[in-house]
C-alpha cells in the first residue's frame, strides 16, 4: 500500500509519518532527504549547477529507509545529519526545482516504493509521483504554528536557532515551493486535507490512522 502525506514546511509531515508508520509496520520514506541530499552534492560541487546535473546518474548517494528511520549516505559517508544544515535549508528549494533533480528523485522515490507498504511524506507526491496513491493526505498548519515547531524541534537538537530565523526559512522554502513550474506544492484533488493547528499530535496520527484501517477494510472485502 502507498500512503503519501503532503503539505508545507513544519505542518508535522515528518513526526506524523514516522508514528504512522511505527504502528502500521510500513516503511517510512522521507523524500525532503533526497532533495537534500542533491542540495549537499550541489554544495559539494561550489553551486555548479552544470556539473550536479552531470553526475546525476552516478550521484553516490544512498538512501536507507526503515520503519521510522531515513538515513543518506555519500560514498561511505553517513551525511543524515549534514543534510539538516543551515546552508542545506537556504539552498534546497533551488535544487528541488531544477527539473532534472526532480526526475532523477521522482524515479528513485517510485524505485524505493515498489513491492513494499509505504507512508512517504513530501510536497507533489500526491499530484506528480504517485497520482494512484492508496491514500493521500494533505497536512496544514498557520504558517506561525509551522515555523514555532520547527524552532522548538531545532532547539530541542541543541541547535543556536532563533525564531525569526527559521520563520524565514519556512516561508521563503513554501514561497518557492509552492510557485515553482515543476511539481508545485499543491493538494491533490483526492487528497484528505488535515490541518492540525488546533490538533492534537495522536488526534492527527488517529485520523489518518482511520483512513488506513478503512481502507485496508475496503480492499480486503473487494477481494473476498
Ligand atoms: O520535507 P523537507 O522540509 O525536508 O523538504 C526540503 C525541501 O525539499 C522542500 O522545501 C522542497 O523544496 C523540497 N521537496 C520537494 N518535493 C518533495 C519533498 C521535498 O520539492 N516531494
Amino acid at each position: 500500500m502507498i500512503i503519501v502525506i503532503d503539505g508545507p514546511a513544519g505542518a508535522g509531515k515528518s513526526t506524523t509519518a514516522k508514528e504512522v508508520a511505527r504502528r502500521t509496520g510500513f516503511d517510512y520514506v522521507d523524500s525532503g532527504a533526497m532533495y537534500r541530499g542533491f542540495t549537499y552534492l550541489y554544495l559539494e560541487y561550489d553551486q555548479d549547477r552544470t556539473r550536479l546535473i552531470e553526475i546525476l546518474d552516478n550521484h553516490g548517494l544512498r538512501f536507507e529507509f526503515h520503519i521510522t528511520e531515513a538515513r543518506v549516505f555519500h560514498g561511505k559517508k553517513d551525511i543524515t545529519s549534514d543534510i539538516r544544515s543551515d546552508s542545506v535549508n537556504s539552498r534546497v528549494s533551488e535544487v528541488a526545482a531544477m527539473e532534472e533533480v526532480r526526475n532523477t528523485v521522482r524515479q528513485l522515490l517510485r524505485d524505493v516504493s515498489k513491492d513494499r507498504d509505504v507512508v512517504l511524506e513530501g510536497r507533489d507526491l500526491g499530484t506528480v509521483v504517485f497520482p494512484d496513491a492508496d491514500l493521500k493526505f494533505f497536512l496544514t498548519a498557520d504558517p506561525g504554528a509551522r515555523a514555532r515547531r520547527r524552532y522548538d524541534e531545532r532547539i530541542l537538537k541543541g541547535e543556536q536557532v532563533s525564531l525569526e530565523q527559521v520563520r524565514e526559512n519556512v516561508e521563503t522554502r513554501d514561497r518557492i515551493d509552492s510557485t515553482r513550474d515543476i511539481a508545485p506544492l499543491k493538494k491533490a484533488d483526492d487528497a484528505v486535507e488535515i490541518d492540525s493547528t488546533f490538533l492534537s499530535f495522536e488526534e492527527q496520527v488517529t485520523r489518518i490512522l482511520k483512513y488506513i484501517r478503512n481502507r485496508s477494510t475496503a480492499a480486503q472485502g473487494s477481494i473476498s
